[in-house]
């Protein structure tokens, strides 16, 4: 209801005041910087130095983007015989889940905002402290009562709540492919606008032209291991030539010790403990199943429960070789720090195994860079990376297939929050 009634005025309010109010937020919130980086290492296991950069820095960077971005938005644009005109969506209710808490609601709540929507976000019920610093920064930054609301609780209660309600004019979600299907049944029975950002199972392939794969590890392990794994895009699949599998398997095996699991709060590491006993049991199933569908575990074991007097649901990085790409320790999320290495005989091969999956969320092509630009094209996946090429935080973020609908980030993220009317007005008087 207040982000209902808060909408008329904010919607009216000129862009450069929403974008002066952004400014001051993002200076407020940038001043809890450290009570950040203390609580996603609290509430999520976020080793500090990991924390500060991806939940925390770059999170600020993002903010900055959207601030900058949103002046080349086309908000009106004259037609043959009309006027485009971009406006608000409405009230958006913005459900996040737990594996980059801040960064799923920045991508959500910022341009909803600045596209002169009012917001009901709803973070996930496993980490949700850090969201509340955020609502403490927009206060302090004056934003206008109603705008921006925060609703904390479960999903299948509060999340389901802003689904079903009328006054809810879109859904942005940010999840599990399962539950972004349901949200969105129940959201189409009042056809609301949605947007989901889904799950992944994204390939990484090494072409055979390469001499060295040397470069090429930190990038893949730094995708897969940090934040235990837990993330969207992580590259889950290595395809490999399989004249070279032995010369990958002794790289990977003199790397992987380079990656410190223990206490989120010593600078010397570098993963966490797992979120959640949930998400343990989980990723201790798969490294089970893994085992049991006959692929190798060449590094990492099944992982064993913490003693009485121990703390912190911790498993050690774990790579599968011997991998084929119909197990389903290849085909499902897992959501935790295990590789699954696939060998390939062709680069026709190759591209067809990385698309061989439902999801299309993320892609890392490594080789010769000619070479890889043209296997990058070919490959089923919202982003692409090249080599050791650094993200573009200007560019649009999403997935194909099962990985979600819609975008985020720069100017088509927030596109995303705005909806178009033609109004024909050559009249003759
Ligand atoms: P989840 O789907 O269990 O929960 C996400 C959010 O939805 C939470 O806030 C939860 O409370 C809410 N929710 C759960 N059931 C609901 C219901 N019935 N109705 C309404 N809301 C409901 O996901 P999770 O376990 O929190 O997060 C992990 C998943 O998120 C992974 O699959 C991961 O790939 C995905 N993810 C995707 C992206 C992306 O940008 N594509 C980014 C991060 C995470």
């Amino acid at each position: 209801d207040a982000a209902y009634e808060s909408l008329p005025a904010w919607r009216a309010t000129p862009l450069e005041k929403r974008r002066a109010l952004m400014q001051r937020f993002l200076e407020h919130f940038k001043a809890m910087r450290q009570a950040i980086i203390d609580l996603e290492a609290a509430e999520l296991g976020a080793p500090i130095a990991f924390g500060a950069n991806a939940h925390c820095d770059y999170q600020f960077v993002r903010i900055q983007s959207y601030i900058d971005e949103v002046e080349k938005v086309v908000f009106e644009e004259p037609f043959e015989h009309s006027t485009v005109i971009r406006e608000p969506v409405g009230v958006v209710g913005c459900i996040t889940p737990w594996n980059y808490p801040i960064g799923q609601i920045v991508q959500k709540v910022i341009p909803a905002l600045l596209t002169g929507n009012t917001v009901v976000l709803k973070p996930s019920q496993s980490t949700p402290l850090t969201a509340c610093l955020m609502m403490e920064a927009f206060r302090l930054a004056d934003f206008p009562k109603g705008v921006v609301n925060l609703v904390s609780g479960r999903g299948s209660r509060a999340g389901a709540e802003l689904a079903l309600n009328p006054k809810v004019a879109m859904i942005s979600f940010t999840g599990s492919t399962a539950v972004g299907v349901s949200l969105s049944q129940q959201a189409l029975k009042t056809v609301k606008r949605i947007s989901l950002e889904l799950g992944g199972k994204s390939p990484c392939v090494w072409l055979p032209d390469l001499p060295d794969y040397r470069a090429a590890v930190k990038p893949l392990f730094n995708s897969i291991f940090l934040n235990s794994g837990q993330t969207c895009t992580a590259l889950s699949r290595l395809i490999v030539p399989k004249a070279r599998l032995a010369e990958v398997e002794k790289l990977l095996l003199d790397h992987v010790k380079d990656y410190p699991v223990g206490d989120p709060f010593d600078p010397k590491i570098l993963i966490g403990p797992m979120a959640s006993r949930q998400q343990f049991e989980t990723v201790k199933s798969y490294i089970e199943l893994g085992v049991t569908e006959g692929a190798r575990l060449l590094a990492g074991s099944i992982p064993e429960e913490p003693g009485a007097h121990e703390k912190g649901w911790f498993i050690q990085p774990t790579i599968f070789t011997n991998v084929k790409n119909d197990m389903r320790i290849a085909r499902e999320e897992i959501f935790g720090p295990v590789l699954c290495v696939i060998a390939y005989d062709t680069v026709d091969e190759a591209v067809a195994i990385a698309n061989d999956t439902p999801y299309g969320l993320n892609a890392m092509v490594v080789g010769p860079k000619a070479e890889a630009q043209a296997v990058a094209r070919r490959i089923n996946a919202g982003n692409v990376y090249i080599n050791d090429a650094p993200r573009d935080v200007t560019a649009p973020f999403g997935g194909y297939g099962a990985s979600g609908i819609g975008r985020e980030g720069g100017r088509y993220g927030l596109m995303e929050f705005t909806q178009l009317k033609a109004v024909f007005d050559h009249s003759t008087y």
